[in-house]
């Protein structure tokens, strides 16, 4: 058995095929939990996670699940359950984008984005908590009944044209978390969001694939670098663990310092 922070612990990572929920989940196994690495449709990319994870010592499955069908929400829960006993840790980390100008933007870009990014997190955060209460702290893993991570985005806070209905969906993660954390605290369960900067993974190729796009990218990033999955899998496993016990509500920015306004060093 693991002696990692995490060690016996039982986590969930949506999206874990791929970007940050790949460096995420591959984080945990490495502290010493058991993961479940959740995917839509690039099974062989899940299976890859899992044999990476094992290969560390932790043990690791894949299911497959749409994260914005209630029904498969729950069998995922029940299989994981089933097999593992129950679980400690949730990143509802799996999210799309459908970009386009705010007046062409269809109904269908918008509700996709919305059903998967937010809804889908609900989902999971919900069929987590009932968990966590069901079975309670456990000691001997962890002073919490249970921790929920949420993947939000610089773009809580920052607004983004383009991309209404992402934005959207992020503000709405920001205060879907804070509400939960203030509901759940009573049952000793945290609540927490990271919200990345630009992290380089298949969902913003564009923004950092060729040396005009990484240029402009970093006029944006204090920092001057773009970031990883692991800079993220790092801020993941520290909210996950006891170290963190007393953060509940609080979205943690992994962002180089997207967010201190950097249009602001020479302007303003
Ligand atoms: P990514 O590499 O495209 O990964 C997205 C993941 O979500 C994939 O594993 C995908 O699975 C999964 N997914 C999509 N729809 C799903 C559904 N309905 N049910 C279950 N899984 C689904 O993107 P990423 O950059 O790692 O993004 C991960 C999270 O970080 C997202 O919530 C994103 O908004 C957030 N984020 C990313 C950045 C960044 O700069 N990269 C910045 C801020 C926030 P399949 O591969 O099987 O389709």
């Amino acid at each position: 058995m693991s002696h990692g922070v995490l060690a016996g612990q039982r986590a969930l990572v949506t999206g874990a095929n791929s970007g940050i929920g790949e460096g995420v989940a591959i984080a945990l196994g490495e502290a010493g939990a058991k993961v479940v690495v959740n995917y839509i449709s690039g099974e062989e990319r899940a299976n890859k996670v899992v044999e990476a994870i094992k290969s560390n010592g932790s043990d690791a499955m894949a299911i497959l699940a749409d994260v914005s069908k209630e029904d498969q929400v729950q069998a995922m829960f029940k299989q994981m359950i089933d097999a593992w006993g129950s679980i400690d840790i949730l990143v509802a980390n799996a999210g799309v984008q459908r970009d386009a100008d705010f007046t062409e933007m269809t109904l269908e870009q918008w509700q996709f984005v919305i059903d998967v990014n937010l809804t889908g997190q609900f989902l999971c955060c919900r069929e987590a908590a009932r968990e966590f209460i069901r079975r309670g702290i456990d000691p001997a893993l962890s002073c919490s009944a249970g921790k929920i991570i949420c993947m939000s985005s610089v773009h809580e806070v920052i607004p983004w044209a383009g991309h209404v209905n992402y934005a959207t969906s992020k503000g709405g993660v920001n205060m879907m978390m804070q509400s939960i954390a203030q509901e759940m605290a009573v049952k000793k369960i945290r609540v927490n969001s990271i919200s990345p900067g630009a992290i380089a993974t298949p969902i913003n190729t564009s923004a950092w694939n060729t040396p005009k796009a990484e240029a402009e990218l970093l006029k944006l990033i204090p920092y001057q670098r773009i970031g990883k999955p692991e800079d993220i899998a790092r801020a993941a496993v520290w909210l996950a663990s006891d170290d963190s016990d007393y953060i509940t509500g609080t979205s943690i920015f992994v962002d180089g310092g997207m967010t201190l306004y950097p249009g602001f060093r020479e302007g303003g």
